[in-house]
Formats: C-alpha cells, structure tokens, sequence
C-alpha cells in the first residue's frame, strides 16, 4: 500500500486541521503557509503538478528551483531507480559520490575539490567555517537581502531593517562576526577598509532573493578585485545560479571564478542535498589526513548524510544531461517568452508594476513608480515593501487558474516547460493581476 493511501480523499482545508496538531502551523517551511490555509500536493510530473483535489498546475517553482530538468525526468527516476536495488545509503565511502565529484569539477571552474552536505544551507555554513580558518580572520561580510539559508552566522541582513537580528533565538555577538552592507562596490570597499576582522565575502551570485534584487556582472567583478586587494576569501552563492545560469553556474557565464563556491538544489538532482566547491589549497583544510596548525583535520565537518547514494544517483544522473547546455538554453528562451508576455499584459492594463529576470527567471515587482524604475535601483526594501496581503492574494489569483508560482512574484521554468505552457501561464497572470486590481492592491498608472 502505497504510504498515505489513509489521507486519500481529505482536502487541502481538512489536512491542514489535521496537521496543525502535529506540526507548528501545519507546515514544515515558513514559507509554505499560505492563507487561510496552504494547498496540499501529492504528484508532480514534467512541468506540472496536482493537487490533492486532482487540480493540475503549471508548476513554476519547480521545487524552489531544484528541479531544472522537469520533475520526474525519466533519467533521474531510472537512476534512482537502479539505487533502491542496491540500496539507499551506507554511510561509507561509495564509487558513485566519486562521479558526481567529477561533474561538478568538470562544470564549475572554482571547484577544484568538492565536498557534499546535505543542504544550501549547510553549504554556506561549511563555507564560512573553512573560510574562516584560512584567512584566519572571524568576519563574513555579506549583502543586504542576500538569503545564505536559515543558519545563525546567514541570519543578520537576510532581512530589512538589515542591523536588526531577523528572529528571536538569535545571539547578539553574531553582530561581532556578521558584517553586511549594501551591494555596491564603493559600500563593500569602504567596509573592508575599516574593518581588518573581515576575511571573507559571500554573495548570492544572482543578486538577493534569486535574482528579485538584481547585481551588476560588474559588482561580481569588483568583488573578485576587492576580495584580492584586502586577502578575502571570495564565496559565490550559487545554490540558485549553480547548473541554471549555465551549466557552469554564474561563474563560467561571467568569467570570474570565486575562490569557493556553495550548491544545492540542481547539484543534487532535485534530492536533498548540497555541496561546496573550492580552491585545492583552501579545501585542504578538509582533509582528514593533513595536519594544520595542530588541527588534523583542520576544519571538522561531519553529516551523516552527506553524499548519499541515492542524491548522487539522481545527482549524476541529472548533472550528466545538464552538461550540454540544451536544459539551460531551453528553460531560459520559455522564461525570455513569459516575461515578454507578461510585461505585454501589464502595459495593456497599466498596471504599475515592472517585469524582470535573468536565465530561466522571471519577476514582476508591483508599486509605486515601479513602471519607471530602473531595474538595477531595486532594492531589497522596495521587494519586501510589496504587501503580504496583495501577495497572498495574487499568488491564489494564479493557483485558482491552474499556475503556481515561487515565493514573491516570480518562477522559474525548466527542461520540462513547453512554449504551450506560455498561452494559459500568461492568462493566468492576467487575471491575477486583474484581482489585484478590483480589489484596490496594485495601481494603475
Ligand atoms: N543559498 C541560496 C542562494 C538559496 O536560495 C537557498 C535556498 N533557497 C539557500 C542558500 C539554502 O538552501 P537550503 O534551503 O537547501 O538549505
């Protein structure tokens, strides 16, 4: 019987009830309440996904973005597949976590060595510490709304107002080893000058909040020229860009390679998983068998479930198609179409909102003077000054009409999306929006 047959037949309102009683909020994530109550989903396939009622969407959060060759590629589900044969994890070392290794080697050109977590989050936890221990200095600078995952040294900045601690539980000497400032070059240099402690720099290679703040290729540019005036280790974020913005990540699109690099989501093929890729003398550090400065190895790190077999089967497996290009140019030509479309829509409504994106992204920020900003004077602030409510409601807009979105107001497409998907994504913005506007939360121009 097939696990959860028990709950067949209960709708999303009903689950919830039940769930509330076992989990906080009935939700595992804080962001996957949406009121009055989330909607519950049960199958995915290519570029859609069902509800419990059977309702189909067009799926364009693809699972928070992990999902770039569709959901349930047959590759993928063959590879994993041929694993369950064998078995799901050992805790040892195992041949495949050596093939998934080299890909990421191959694709990334800051990944001379690689080593797997279980997360985005452990990640850019890994990276700050092995960070630390070379420059030998405590402090992380990092960019105001830059998201690095939900751990305490990734906390301070994640959200504005940016000098306040984001949530309670939080220690306040995290002040002492967080530095963060906007993403600007001259902001970022003045910090450094005044500040000797900070020895690394992180930053989400797609700008904040996988891309809704966009950056200059220029800043990443000044970052690699100021992470080596000042001897910083220079982290790139790429849990969102890694495999997306090419197969080589942000990086290999720019031409300018971070000293580490912090993955997720596409790196593990869609399971959870993570890894960290790096210079072979900063990675060093990581290996159990060289003595540094009387530490052996000189940075611990542990995780059970690091590099299981089953995430690297799905990991090889979809790493290996993503080596060509062909998911990347695909999935970045449907989301060049549904922005042009949406920005066509919100110029027929007068609807004072923008629509943006870089690769196989697509957003729309809606406010005031939004139709005449620039798109690279977006801030943090102005992204998170959109209304909760008119969010909320614009995000059950596009589900009523078979689309779902990922947080904010944007998606992201995949291998999997077809220019077919583009006509009824596109009416469902439409009528979305038009919600917004009957109801008094978007303005025209
Ligand atoms: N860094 C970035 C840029 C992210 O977008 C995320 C998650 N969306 C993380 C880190 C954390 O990854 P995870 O959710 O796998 O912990």
């Amino acid at each position: 019987m097939k696990i959860g047959a028990e709950l067949a037949g209960l709708s999303s309102e009903q689950l919830w009830e039940r769930a509330k009683a076992s989990l906080p909020g009935g939700v595992s994530h804080d962001g996957r309440f949406l009121p009055p109550y989330p909607t519950y989903f049960n199958k995915a396939l290519g570029a859609r996904k069902w509800d419990v009622g059977g309702r189909e969407y067009i799926d364009y959060a693809m699972g928070s973005g992990a999902m770039m060759l569709g959901h349930n590629h047959p590759q993928v589900v063959e590879a994993l597949r041929g694993q369950l044969e064998d078995g799901t994890f050992y805790a040892t070392v195992h041949p495949n976590e050596i093939l998934w290794a080299e890909l990421v080697k191959e694709l990334v050109p800051s990944a001379e060595r690689v080593r797997f977590v279980a997360s985005g989050t452990e990640a850019t936890m890994l990276a700050m510490r092995i960070s630390r221990a070379y420059s030998a200095r405590p402090k992380v600078l990092r960019f105001e709304g830059h998201f690095h995952g939900w751990h305490d040294y990734a906390a301070l900045g994640m959200k504005a107002p940016f000098d306040k601690l984001p949530c309670l539980g939080l220690p306040d000497w995290l002040r002492e080893v967080s530095v963060v400032c906007p993403a600007n070059a001259e902001a970022t240099e003045k910090k450094l000058k005044e500040d000797s402690g900070v020895g690394t720099i992180i930053v989400e290679a797609s700008g904040a909040n996988w891309s809704s703040v966009p950056i200059s290729d220029e800043f990443l540019r000044d970052l690699r020229t100021l992470a080596d005036r000042y001897s910083c280790v220079l982290i790139f974020d790429e849990v969102i860009t890694g495999f997306r913005w090419s197969p080589g990540g942000k990086q290999k699109l720019l031409g300018v390679t971070p000293d580490i690099t912090t993955m997720a989501k596409i790196v593990a093929g869609g399971l959870p998983g993570g890894a960290i890729g790096g210079r072979a003398d900063i990675m060093r550090l990581l290996d159990p068998n060289v003595e540094v400065n009387g530490y052996k190895p000189g940075v611990i790190h542990k995780g059970t479930f690091n590099g299981s077999p089953l995430v690297s089967a799905a990991a090889v497996a979809t790493l290996r198609i993503i080596k060509n290009g062909e998911a990347t140019r695909h999935a970045d030509h449907i989301a060049g179409l549904i922005r042009r479309g949406m920005q066509a829509l919100i110029d027929e409504l007068a609807v004072d909102a923008i629509v943006y994106g870089e690769a196989s992204t697509f957003h729309v920020y809606f406010g005031k003077g939004a139709r005449k900003c620039k798109i690279s004077d977006i801030t943090p602030e102005q992204i998170r000054a959109m209304k909760r409510d008119s969010l909320d409601l614009y995000t059950a807009g596009l589900r009523k009409r078979g689309v779902d979105f990922m947080s904010y107001t944007g998606g992201l497409t995949s291998l999997a999306h077809s220019e077919a998907d583009v006509a009824p994504t596109l009416e469902a913005f439409g009528g979305a929006v038009r919600d917004l506007l009957d109801a008094g939360k978007a303005t025209r121009v």
